[in-house]
Order: C-alpha cells, then structure tokens, then sequence
C-alpha cells in the first residue's frame, strides 16, 4: 500500500457527519517511515492555527485542520506530507490547502505535499 492510499484509507475511517469533511493526513519521512498523523478536527482549536488565519486574514478559521495537526505531531521531523480528502460514500475527492494550512506548510521542515 502506498502512503496515499493508506492516507485514503484512514480517511475512510473517520466517522461521517454532515457538514464535516473528512480530512486525513500523514507526515512521513523521506524513506516513506510514518512519523505523524492527524484527522481534522472540529472539536479542537489551536493557537498555531489562530495566529496563522489572523496572518491570512481568515480569523474564524480556527479549528484543527488534519495536516495543522500532524504537522505540530511531526515535532519539526518529516519530510513529506499526504493528505487525503473522502466523501460521505468513501470517494476519494480533490483536497487542497486552505491558505491558512499553505502559510504554515510554506515555513515548515515539509519539502513535498502530495493532496487526493
Ligand atoms: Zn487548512
């Protein structure tokens, strides 16, 4: 299995509520070696993410957003970062990041981002 489809994979595992996308992502390091994951969350907030989005000019965006949190669980190790977005039936759908998640990537330790 490659990283994507095990990110696809875990992303298929999140529980489905509507209004809420699932989101999955994983940092590895640049033998593939798994170092971090993280699925979004809507429970938690963070102060990373607040700084960031004020940075942006996006200040309700606040919650956790899966690639945020496993790049703060990567704890400045990693290499690359998946993330992989489903629908409610589990089809893989095209996931990009918001600019608040593109400003924190852009001045981390991650040299390559692949998305679904
Ligand atoms: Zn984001």
């Amino acid at each position: 299995m490659s990283n994507l489809e095990y990110c696809i994979q875990k992303a298929r595992e999140i529980p489905y509520t509507s209004n809420q996308q699932r989101h999955y992502a994983i940092v590895v390091d640049k033998r593939g070696r798994l170092i971090s994951s993280a699925a979004n969350s809507y429970v938690k907030t963070s102060t990373v993410m607040a700084k960031a989005a004020k940075r942006v000019g996006l200040e309700h965006k606040v919650f956790c957003h899966a690639e945020q949190l496993a790049l703060v669980r990567s704890k400045g190790k990693g290499y690359k970062l998946y993330v992989a977005r489903v629908l409610s039936d589990g089809t893989v759908a095209n996931s990009e990041p918001c600019p608040v998640c593109a400003l924190l990537l852009s001045e981390s330790h991650i040299k390559e981002v692949e998305y679904t």
